[in-house]
């Protein structure tokens, strides 16, 4: 089978989140079912080619749509692990930030990711692929892209999350050179603006979204983003497969970002761990027999950071120490700078830190995610093969992944959930974890069972390789 696995981001060249570790580690995982898989990104600015080899192949070509020609260069390179082609034309590439600057979208991401998708259908007609895996909105047009240029291939779509959908202006019909005829209700038309996403699932010949949970909740309403109706009339093609995380990479016992490794049988070194953060951190030191709690993740309205900034004068007497790491709206960075600065028990940092996560998630003793949404959420998966318990909002992926720790029938992985999106059942929760902590011996099997509950990606690829047989 000859996959092509597109993504706008992809650990470690460009991340900005979730979508960036899956691209990284289900391609890596199906290659290890020694599927032909080959995976394709931009070459942003930022991504350091000397680091990576990335080298051009000589292969060019130019994209003529929308009136305009764009000229493509194809680069390929990476680590062992992972391997990729990369797409360069100035117009996608040469920017400082992935989609903008943070909180913000660039206002031409329209054409930009157009010149990516229609690079993707040109390389699969080059290159005969036989399916085409498309993620979120960036390539959501992929399919129908493919179609009209009568490129025959199996698509698979995959929505990490739909509260992303790709929507413009109507100009953006005539700028991305897309058939006039597609802007109806029925594919691309979303109250008078072009919807991406809506493409991508009209076209698609399965939607797959990343856990099962999210399949039925984007459904209702409450979840749909405005196409709950939308994705009803399609749901014969909907299917939900949950993501799991690379074991390799998020690896306690050979994690080279922590002080010291552990793992199952020696878990005392996340102790030093948690000594070496607090110090790190500037916490109080008299303060280490406190429970650490964690929070990190973008600042959006998603995951639910109006819980901790409103209940973060509760929060501040307990005998709990809460560090939070994350970028996002100026909204919330401001809010939670006041919070930061009121509280010594809070602390905040601003910005995206790949090794300052793995040591929090390797100091911690709980990680707190009271998101809104959650498609799937990668950080709960991560924080228990860390040995570090999830207290979060019971919805989406967390509802698939954390279980209550005193439910009759314990099932991986185990924490604090809550039902109802406000601060007193947030604040229960974390009493609850509070007196788990008390009790140390149930603390300790509670933390053993989450580090034995298998969340690897393995589980996730070959589910992937079933769907992506039954197409082929
Ligand atoms: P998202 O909705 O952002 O995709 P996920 O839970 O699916 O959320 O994935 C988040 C990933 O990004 C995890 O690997 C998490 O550790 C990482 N991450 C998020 N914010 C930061 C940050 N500020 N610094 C370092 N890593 C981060």
């Amino acid at each position: 089978m000859k996959i092509l696995f597109a993504a706008a981001e992809i650990f470690p060249f460009a991340k900005s989140g979730g979508l960036a570790d899956i691209a990284y580690a289900l391609p890596k995982a199906l290659r290890e079912e020694e599927e032909d898989i080959i995976v394709v990104t931009p070459l942003y600015r930022f991504i350091d080619k000397e680091l990576y080899g990335i080298r051009p192949t000589g292969e060019h070509f130019v994209l003529g749509f929308g009136g305009q020609k764009y000229d493509v260069e194809i680069f390929t390179g990476g680590t062992e692990a992972s391997k990729a082609v990369f797409v360069y034309n100035p117009v996608l590439c040469d920017r400082d930030h992935l989609y903008g600057p943070p909180g913000e979208g660039y206002e031409d991401n329209d054409l930009r990711f157009a010149i990516f998708s229609y690079a993707i259908v040109e390389l699969a007609r080059r290159h005969s692929f036989k399916l085409l895996h498309i993620n979120d909105w960036h390539t959501a047009l992929v399919p129908m892209l493919a179609h009209d240029a009568g490129v025959r291939v199996k698509t698979v779509f995959t929505i990490h999350n739909l509260a992303y959908q790709g929507i413009f202006e109507s100009r953006c019909i005539k700028r991305c050179g897309i058939a006039k005829r597609h802007f109806n209700m029925e594919e691309l038309e979303f109250f008078g603006r072009v919807n991406w996403m809506k493409g991508g699932i009209a076209h698609a010949d399965i939607v797959t979204t990343v856990s099962p949970s999210y399949a039925v909740e984007i459904q209702k309403p409450e979840f749909g983003c405005g196409l709950d109706g939308f994705l009803r009339k399609h749901n014969d093609r909907l299917k939900g497969i949950l993501n799991g995380i690379d074991t390799t990479l998020f690896d306690p016992a050979t994690d080279s970002s922590i002080p010291v490794n552990y793992d199952l049988e020696n878990i005392e070194p996340k102790q030093r761990c948690k000594r070496d953060f607090l110090k790190e951190a500037g916490f109080d030191m008299d303060k280490y027999e406190w429970p650490l709690f964690i929070f990190i993740g973008r600042f959006t309205e998603q995951k639910g950071i109006e819980l901790i900034t409103e209940s973060a004068s509760r929060l501040a007497e307990y005998p709990l120490m809460l560090a939070i790491l994350g970028e996002g709206e100026r909204e919330y960075r401001e809010t939670l700078e006041r919070v930061g600065e009121k509280y010594p028990n809070i602390k905040v940092w601003f910005g995206y830190d790949e090794e300052l996560s793995h040591r929090m998630y390797a100091a911690a003793d709980f990680l707190l995610m009271p998101s809104r949404f959650e498609p799937c959420g990668l950080n709960q998966m991560i924080a228990m093969r860390y040995g570090t318990i999830p207290v979060v909002h019971a919805v989406g992926g967390l509802r698939d992944t954390v279980h209550p720790v005193f439910s009759a029938a314990p099932a991986c992985g185990l924490g604090f959930t809550f039902e109802k999106m406000d601060g007193d059942s947030f604040i229960e929760a974390v009493d609850e974890a509070l007196s788990l902590y008390g009790k140390s011996s149930q603390m300790h099997r509670v933390r053993e069972f989450d580090m034995k509950c298998d969340f690897s990606i393995k589980r996730c690829a070959s589910r992937y390789l079933k769907l992506y047989r039954s197409l082929i």
